[in-house]
Protein backbone atom coordinates (compact mmCIF):
# COMPACT_ATOMS: atom_id res chain seq x y z
CA UNK A 1 0.00 0.00 0.00
CA UNK A 2 1.03 3.30 -0.76
CA UNK A 3 1.48 6.00 2.04
CA UNK A 4 -1.99 7.86 2.63
CA UNK A 5 0.59 10.61 3.44
CA UNK A 6 3.45 12.18 2.13
CA UNK A 7 5.47 14.50 3.73
CA UNK A 8 5.65 17.62 1.34
CA UNK A 9 8.12 20.08 2.34
CA UNK A 10 8.57 21.47 -0.96
CA UNK A 11 7.05 24.84 -1.65
CA UNK A 12 6.28 25.10 2.62
CA UNK A 13 10.02 26.79 3.20
CA UNK A 14 10.15 25.25 6.04
CA UNK A 15 9.89 21.17 6.68
CA UNK A 16 7.24 18.76 7.73
CA UNK A 17 7.70 15.27 9.97
CA UNK A 18 7.10 12.18 8.49
CA UNK A 19 4.95 10.43 10.08
CA UNK A 20 4.10 7.04 8.46
CA UNK A 21 6.66 5.39 6.05
CA UNK A 22 7.59 6.87 3.61
CA UNK A 23 7.75 3.75 0.92
CA UNK A 24 4.96 1.72 2.44
CA UNK A 25 2.72 3.72 4.46
CA UNK A 26 3.13 1.73 7.66
CA UNK A 27 2.85 3.94 10.84
CA UNK A 28 4.04 4.50 13.58
CA UNK A 29 7.73 4.56 13.09
CA UNK A 30 10.32 3.02 15.36
CA UNK A 31 12.78 5.77 16.70
CA UNK A 32 16.00 4.62 16.43
CA UNK A 33 18.68 7.49 16.92
CA UNK A 34 18.19 10.55 17.79
CA UNK A 35 21.08 13.69 16.72
CA UNK A 36 19.54 15.96 17.98
CA UNK A 37 18.57 19.58 15.78
CA UNK A 38 21.36 20.26 13.20
CA UNK A 39 21.70 23.43 10.83
CA UNK A 40 21.53 22.34 6.68
CA UNK A 41 24.94 21.24 5.70
CA UNK A 42 25.21 23.96 2.74
CA UNK A 43 24.62 27.15 5.07
CA UNK A 44 28.32 28.59 5.60
CA UNK A 45 27.93 32.01 6.56
CA UNK A 46 31.10 33.85 5.52
CA UNK A 47 34.20 34.46 7.72
CA UNK A 48 33.60 37.56 10.56
CA UNK A 49 29.81 38.22 9.56
CA UNK A 50 27.49 39.12 12.43
CA UNK A 51 25.76 36.11 13.76
CA UNK A 52 22.44 36.13 12.23
CA UNK A 53 19.29 33.97 13.30
CA UNK A 54 19.12 30.49 10.75
CA UNK A 55 17.12 27.58 10.96
CA UNK A 56 17.98 24.02 12.75
CA UNK A 57 16.19 21.05 12.04
CA UNK A 58 15.32 17.75 14.28
CA UNK A 59 17.41 15.28 12.71
CA UNK A 60 16.00 11.83 14.01
CA UNK A 61 16.51 8.42 12.20
CA UNK A 62 13.05 5.89 12.31
CA UNK A 63 12.71 2.49 11.10
CA UNK A 64 9.97 0.68 9.35
CA UNK A 65 8.83 -2.68 10.80
CA UNK A 66 6.69 -3.25 7.60
CA UNK A 67 9.13 -2.87 4.91
CA UNK A 68 12.71 -2.50 6.96
CA UNK A 69 13.46 1.31 5.18
CA UNK A 70 15.49 3.73 7.94
CA UNK A 71 14.50 7.08 7.35
CA UNK A 72 14.78 10.58 8.61
CA UNK A 73 11.78 11.95 10.60
CA UNK A 74 11.57 15.05 8.44
CA UNK A 75 11.12 16.33 5.16
CA UNK A 76 13.05 19.64 4.63
CA UNK A 77 12.40 22.32 1.63
CA UNK A 78 14.40 21.35 -1.16
CA UNK A 79 15.02 25.19 -1.77
CA UNK A 80 16.66 25.32 1.63
CA UNK A 81 18.42 21.98 1.03
CA UNK A 82 19.16 22.09 -2.34
CA UNK A 83 19.91 26.37 -3.21
CA UNK A 84 20.48 26.56 -6.97
CA UNK A 85 24.13 27.94 -5.98
CA UNK A 86 24.43 24.56 -4.46
CA UNK A 87 27.65 23.84 -4.34
CA UNK A 88 28.40 20.01 -5.17
CA UNK A 89 29.58 18.35 -8.32
CA UNK A 90 30.42 14.84 -8.44
CA UNK A 91 33.24 15.05 -11.41
CA UNK A 92 35.50 16.80 -8.26
CA UNK A 93 36.23 12.77 -6.76
CA UNK A 94 38.53 10.72 -8.51
CA UNK A 95 36.21 7.62 -6.38
CA UNK A 96 32.92 8.53 -7.89
CA UNK A 97 34.51 9.71 -11.65
CA UNK A 98 35.97 5.88 -11.96
CA UNK A 99 33.00 4.27 -10.13
CA UNK A 100 30.95 5.93 -12.90
CA UNK A 101 33.38 4.58 -15.22
CA UNK A 102 32.51 1.49 -13.96
CA UNK A 103 28.45 1.60 -14.56
CA UNK A 104 29.14 2.33 -17.94
CA UNK A 105 30.97 -0.57 -18.47
CA UNK A 106 29.22 -3.02 -16.37
CA UNK A 107 25.52 -1.96 -17.79
CA UNK A 108 26.93 -1.90 -21.35
CA UNK A 109 28.40 -5.31 -21.13
CA UNK A 110 25.28 -6.62 -19.02
CA UNK A 111 22.74 -4.73 -21.30
CA UNK A 112 24.73 -4.66 -24.86
CA UNK A 113 23.75 -0.74 -25.26
CA UNK A 114 24.40 0.88 -28.56
CA UNK A 115 24.18 4.20 -30.84
CA UNK A 116 19.93 3.82 -31.03
CA UNK A 117 19.74 3.60 -26.95
CA UNK A 118 18.96 6.55 -24.97
CA UNK A 119 20.28 6.89 -20.87
CA UNK A 120 18.75 9.32 -19.14
CA UNK A 121 20.29 10.55 -15.77
CA UNK A 122 17.80 11.98 -13.09
CA UNK A 123 19.98 14.05 -10.70
CA UNK A 124 23.14 14.28 -13.26
CA UNK A 125 25.14 16.97 -11.79
CA UNK A 126 27.98 17.98 -13.95
CA UNK A 127 26.96 15.24 -16.08
CA UNK A 128 30.08 12.99 -15.02
CA UNK A 129 28.19 9.55 -15.42
CA UNK A 130 26.93 10.76 -18.45
CA UNK A 131 29.79 11.27 -20.24
CA UNK A 132 30.80 7.97 -20.16
CA UNK A 133 28.56 6.60 -22.02
CA UNK A 134 28.21 9.62 -24.91
CA UNK A 135 31.71 8.30 -25.02
CA UNK A 136 31.01 4.63 -25.52
CA UNK A 137 28.76 6.37 -28.47
CA UNK A 138 25.08 6.52 -26.54
CA UNK A 139 22.54 8.77 -26.87
CA UNK A 140 22.40 10.73 -23.41
CA UNK A 141 19.80 13.66 -21.56
CA UNK A 142 20.48 14.70 -18.10
CA UNK A 143 18.10 16.24 -15.38
CA UNK A 144 19.24 18.64 -13.18
CA UNK A 145 17.56 21.44 -11.35
CA UNK A 146 20.49 23.14 -9.90
CA UNK A 147 22.74 25.66 -11.56
CA UNK A 148 25.74 22.60 -11.88
CA UNK A 149 23.19 21.56 -14.59
CA UNK A 150 24.97 24.51 -16.98
CA UNK A 151 28.42 23.23 -16.34
CA UNK A 152 26.74 19.55 -17.75
CA UNK A 153 25.38 21.69 -21.16
CA UNK A 154 28.68 23.67 -21.40
CA UNK A 155 30.31 20.51 -21.51
CA UNK A 156 27.82 19.10 -24.49
CA UNK A 157 26.07 16.58 -22.18
CA UNK A 158 21.77 18.09 -22.70
CA UNK A 159 20.76 18.42 -19.66
CA UNK A 160 17.36 19.58 -18.90
CA UNK A 161 17.63 22.00 -15.50
CA UNK A 162 14.03 21.35 -13.95
CA UNK A 163 13.07 19.25 -10.94
CA UNK A 164 12.12 15.56 -12.38
CA UNK A 165 8.66 14.12 -12.21
CA UNK A 166 6.22 12.47 -14.41
CA UNK A 167 5.12 15.67 -16.35
CA UNK A 168 9.17 15.86 -17.29
CA UNK A 169 8.70 11.93 -17.96
CA UNK A 170 6.60 12.15 -20.60
CA UNK A 171 8.09 15.67 -21.88
CA UNK A 172 11.49 13.57 -22.26
CA UNK A 173 9.64 10.35 -23.83
CA UNK A 174 7.63 12.81 -26.30
CA UNK A 175 10.82 14.76 -27.55
CA UNK A 176 13.31 11.85 -27.20
CA UNK A 177 11.55 8.50 -27.06
CA UNK A 178 11.72 5.64 -24.06
CA UNK A 179 14.56 5.31 -22.58
CA UNK A 180 16.74 1.85 -22.39
CA UNK A 181 18.48 3.01 -19.29
CA UNK A 182 17.14 5.29 -16.68
CA UNK A 183 19.95 6.06 -13.75
CA UNK A 184 19.84 7.54 -10.73
CA UNK A 185 22.99 7.75 -8.70
CA UNK A 186 22.68 9.53 -5.20
CA UNK A 187 19.45 11.19 -5.44
CA UNK A 188 16.89 8.03 -5.20
CA UNK A 189 17.16 8.73 -1.45
CA UNK A 190 16.63 12.61 -1.79
CA UNK A 191 13.47 13.35 -3.35
CA UNK A 192 10.49 13.79 -0.91
CA UNK A 193 7.75 11.74 -2.94
CA UNK A 194 9.91 8.83 -3.97
CA UNK A 195 6.32 6.65 -5.51
CA UNK A 196 6.15 10.13 -7.69
CA UNK A 197 9.80 9.28 -8.96
CA UNK A 198 9.38 6.12 -9.71
CA UNK A 199 6.20 6.74 -11.69
CA UNK A 200 8.09 8.53 -13.81
CA UNK A 201 11.10 5.93 -14.11
CA UNK A 202 8.51 3.51 -15.39
CA UNK A 203 7.14 5.75 -17.58
CA UNK A 204 10.30 6.92 -19.67
CA UNK A 205 11.67 2.85 -19.61
CA UNK A 206 11.30 0.79 -22.78
CA UNK A 207 9.21 -2.53 -22.17
CA UNK A 208 12.80 -4.47 -21.71
CA UNK A 209 14.19 -1.01 -20.01
CA UNK A 210 16.39 -1.21 -16.71
CA UNK A 211 16.47 1.49 -14.14
CA UNK A 212 19.70 1.49 -12.46
CA UNK A 213 19.98 3.34 -8.51
CA UNK A 214 23.04 3.83 -6.57
CA UNK A 215 22.11 4.63 -3.37
CA UNK A 216 23.66 5.04 0.38
CA UNK A 217 23.66 1.21 1.48
CA UNK A 218 22.46 0.62 5.10
CA UNK A 219 24.81 -1.91 6.17
CA UNK A 220 28.02 -0.76 5.38
CA UNK A 221 26.30 2.49 7.48
CA UNK A 222 25.88 0.58 10.39
CA UNK A 223 29.04 -1.13 10.26
CA UNK A 224 31.43 1.55 9.92
CA UNK A 225 29.22 3.77 12.58
CA UNK A 226 29.24 6.22 9.28
CA UNK A 227 25.70 8.66 11.48
CA UNK A 228 27.69 11.48 9.77
CA UNK A 229 25.95 10.13 6.94
CA UNK A 230 23.16 11.76 8.12
CA UNK A 231 21.57 14.82 7.21
CA UNK A 232 18.81 16.20 5.87
CA UNK A 233 19.58 16.12 2.57
CA UNK A 234 19.15 11.66 2.46
CA UNK A 235 15.75 11.29 3.31
CA UNK A 236 15.93 7.24 3.22
CA UNK A 237 18.61 4.94 3.83
CA UNK A 238 17.82 1.98 1.73
CA UNK A 239 19.34 -1.55 2.53
CA UNK A 240 17.96 -4.23 -0.57
CA UNK A 241 14.88 -5.36 1.40
CA UNK A 242 13.49 -1.82 1.11
CA UNK A 243 14.57 -1.40 -2.01
CA UNK A 244 13.21 -4.03 -3.57
CA UNK A 245 10.35 -3.73 -1.59
CA UNK A 246 9.59 -0.13 -3.03
CA UNK A 247 10.19 -0.88 -6.60
CA UNK A 248 7.63 -4.20 -6.17
CA UNK A 249 5.38 -2.09 -5.82
CA UNK A 250 5.67 -0.56 -9.48
CA UNK A 251 6.52 -4.03 -11.00
CA UNK A 252 9.79 -3.39 -11.06
CA UNK A 253 12.00 -6.67 -10.61
CA UNK A 254 15.62 -6.39 -9.12
CA UNK A 255 17.94 -8.45 -11.15
CA UNK A 256 21.09 -7.65 -10.17
CA UNK A 257 22.35 -5.81 -7.44
CA UNK A 258 26.09 -5.38 -5.86
CA UNK A 259 27.97 -3.35 -2.85
CA UNK A 260 30.16 0.04 -5.14
CA UNK A 261 32.99 2.15 -2.58
CA UNK A 262 31.29 5.31 -3.35
CA UNK A 263 30.99 7.49 -0.24
CA UNK A 264 31.82 5.31 2.11
CA UNK A 265 29.57 2.04 1.01
CA UNK A 266 26.67 1.91 -1.35
CA UNK A 267 24.52 0.12 -3.20
CA UNK A 268 23.98 -0.40 -6.88
CA UNK A 269 20.78 -1.92 -8.13
CA UNK A 270 19.54 -2.54 -11.70
CA UNK A 271 15.71 -3.42 -12.04
CA UNK A 272 13.21 -3.97 -15.00
CA UNK A 273 9.91 -5.07 -15.79
CA UNK A 274 9.28 -8.70 -14.56
CA UNK A 275 10.71 -11.21 -16.52
CA UNK A 276 12.72 -8.91 -18.61
CA UNK A 277 15.49 -10.02 -17.53
CA UNK A 278 17.17 -13.35 -16.14
CA UNK A 279 17.70 -12.26 -11.92
CA UNK A 280 21.23 -12.99 -10.71
CA UNK A 281 22.74 -14.49 -7.58
CA UNK A 282 23.21 -11.17 -6.61
CA UNK A 283 20.11 -10.26 -5.35
CA UNK A 284 19.63 -13.11 -3.20
CA UNK A 285 23.37 -13.33 -1.86
CA UNK A 286 22.90 -9.81 -0.57
CA UNK A 287 19.24 -10.46 0.73
CA UNK A 288 20.07 -13.12 2.60
CA UNK A 289 22.88 -11.15 4.45
CA UNK A 290 20.76 -8.44 5.39
CA UNK A 291 19.12 -8.12 9.49
CA UNK A 292 14.91 -8.30 8.81
CA UNK A 293 12.44 -8.12 11.55
CA UNK A 294 13.85 -8.50 15.52
CA UNK A 295 17.45 -8.65 14.06
CA UNK A 296 17.31 -5.80 12.46
CA UNK A 297 15.91 -4.10 15.25
CA UNK A 298 18.41 -5.24 17.35
CA UNK A 299 21.62 -4.27 14.88
CA UNK A 300 20.02 -0.45 15.39
CA UNK A 301 19.73 -0.59 19.09
CA UNK A 302 23.62 -1.95 18.76
CA UNK A 303 24.27 1.17 16.11
CA UNK A 304 22.58 3.84 18.88
CA UNK A 305 25.02 2.34 21.11
CA UNK A 306 28.24 2.41 18.90
CA UNK A 307 27.07 6.38 17.77
CA UNK A 308 26.80 7.61 21.51
CA UNK A 309 30.28 5.72 22.36
CA UNK A 310 32.40 6.93 19.61
CA UNK A 311 31.48 10.73 20.10
CA UNK A 312 32.33 10.29 24.05
CA UNK A 313 35.46 9.00 22.79
CA UNK A 314 36.25 11.66 20.48
CA UNK A 315 35.27 14.49 22.81
CA UNK A 316 37.96 12.69 25.24
CA UNK A 317 40.65 12.31 22.83
CA UNK A 318 40.44 15.72 22.08
CA UNK A 319 39.41 17.32 25.73
CA UNK A 320 43.20 15.30 26.30
CA UNK A 321 45.29 17.29 23.88
CA UNK A 322 43.62 20.85 24.17
CA UNK A 323 44.99 19.88 27.69
CA UNK A 324 48.26 19.84 26.78
CA UNK A 325 47.65 22.89 24.78
CA UNK A 326 47.85 21.10 21.29
CA UNK A 327 46.84 23.09 18.52
CA UNK A 328 44.41 20.57 15.96
CA UNK A 329 42.92 21.34 12.85
CA UNK A 330 40.65 19.80 10.28
CA UNK A 331 40.69 18.01 6.89
CA UNK A 332 37.97 18.61 4.69
CA UNK A 333 34.71 20.17 4.53
CA UNK A 334 32.54 17.44 3.55
CA UNK A 335 28.62 17.43 3.82
CA UNK A 336 29.19 14.82 6.26
CA UNK A 337 31.67 16.56 8.54
CA UNK A 338 28.26 18.68 9.53
CA UNK A 339 26.85 16.40 11.33
CA UNK A 340 30.21 15.11 12.77
CA UNK A 341 30.95 18.94 13.71
CA UNK A 342 27.24 19.53 15.29
CA UNK A 343 26.75 16.23 16.76
CA UNK A 344 29.92 15.70 18.65
CA UNK A 345 29.80 19.64 19.40
CA UNK A 346 33.00 20.54 18.34
CA UNK A 347 33.60 24.17 17.67
CA UNK A 348 36.04 27.07 16.71
CA UNK A 349 37.38 26.43 20.71
CA UNK A 350 38.26 22.79 19.92
CA UNK A 351 39.13 22.65 16.54
CA UNK A 352 41.17 26.07 14.86
CA UNK A 353 39.83 25.56 11.44
CA UNK A 354 39.34 23.53 8.52
CA UNK A 355 41.49 23.27 5.54
CA UNK A 356 39.91 22.37 1.69
CA UNK A 357 42.04 22.17 -1.48
CA UNK A 358 42.31 25.92 -3.20
CA UNK A 359 39.03 26.88 -5.51
CA UNK A 360 37.36 24.86 -3.27
CA UNK A 361 33.89 27.22 -3.05
CA UNK A 362 33.18 26.78 1.02
CA UNK A 363 36.89 28.73 1.42
CA UNK A 364 36.10 31.89 3.43
CA UNK A 365 32.97 30.63 4.98
CA UNK A 366 32.52 28.54 8.44
CA UNK A 367 31.37 25.25 9.10
CA UNK A 368 27.56 24.90 9.20
CA UNK A 369 26.51 25.68 12.68
CA UNK A 370 29.62 27.03 14.18
CA UNK A 371 32.17 29.46 13.33
CA UNK A 372 35.50 27.47 12.45
CA UNK A 373 36.63 29.12 9.91
CA UNK A 374 37.19 26.90 6.50
CA UNK A 375 40.60 27.98 4.70
CA UNK A 376 43.24 27.13 1.93
CA UNK A 377 45.20 24.14 2.84
CA UNK A 378 48.15 25.78 2.57
CA UNK A 379 47.51 27.28 6.11
CA UNK A 380 48.06 23.70 7.16
CA UNK A 381 51.51 23.45 5.97
CA UNK A 382 52.50 26.79 6.54
CA UNK A 383 51.49 27.05 10.03
CA UNK A 384 51.67 22.76 10.91
CA UNK A 385 49.21 22.15 13.50
CA UNK A 386 50.28 19.28 15.83
CA UNK A 387 46.91 17.19 14.71
CA UNK A 388 44.16 17.25 12.07
CA UNK A 389 41.26 15.50 12.06
CA UNK A 390 39.91 14.02 8.99
CA UNK A 391 36.63 14.51 8.28
CA UNK A 392 36.88 12.80 4.79
CA UNK A 393 37.70 9.89 7.27
CA UNK A 394 35.82 7.08 4.71
CA UNK A 395 39.08 8.45 1.99
CA UNK A 396 41.80 8.73 4.74
CA UNK A 397 43.61 5.67 3.13
CA UNK A 398 43.48 7.87 -0.32
CA UNK A 399 44.22 11.67 1.50
CA UNK A 400 47.31 10.57 4.06
CA UNK A 401 49.81 10.07 2.03
CA UNK A 402 48.84 13.05 -0.11
CA UNK A 403 48.80 15.17 2.90
CA UNK A 404 52.83 13.98 4.23
CA UNK A 405 53.65 14.39 0.57
CA UNK A 406 53.19 17.93 0.73
CA UNK A 407 54.77 18.16 3.66
CA UNK A 408 52.07 17.98 6.85
CA UNK A 409 54.53 16.99 9.47
CA UNK A 410 51.44 16.75 12.19
CA UNK A 411 49.67 14.12 13.30
CA UNK A 412 46.38 12.46 11.68
CA UNK A 413 43.20 11.38 13.55
CA UNK A 414 40.32 9.54 11.93
CA UNK A 415 37.02 10.02 13.75
CA UNK A 416 35.04 6.82 12.65
CA UNK A 417 33.86 4.18 13.20
CA UNK A 418 36.17 4.85 16.75
CA UNK A 419 38.62 7.88 17.00
CA UNK A 420 42.07 6.74 15.55
CA UNK A 421 45.66 7.89 14.89
CA UNK A 422 46.71 7.45 11.60
ZN1 LIG B 1 7.74 0.78 5.33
Amino acid sequence: MRPSKVARAAGTGASVPIECCQICGHAPLDAVLSLGYMPPVNQMVRIGEVPRQQPWFPTTLLHCRNCELVQLGLAVDPVIIFPPEYPYTSGTTKLLRDNFADLQRESASILGLGADDLVVDIGSNDGTLLSNFKNAGIRVLGIEPTDVGDIANQRGIPTIKRFFGIEVAREVKRKHGPASVVTAANCFAHIEDVHAIVDGIVEMLKDNGVFISESHYLIPLLEAVQYDTVYHEHLRYYSLVSLQHLLEMHDLEVFHARPIPSHGGSIRVYAARHGAHVVQDSVQRMLSAEPRGEAMTKRLAAFRRDVILSKLRLLSMLRELKEKGARIAGISAPSRASTLVNYVGLDEGLIDYVCEIAGSLKIGRCMPGTQIPVVDEARLFSEQPDWAIVFSWHIADELAPKLKDKGFRGQLITPLPSPKVI
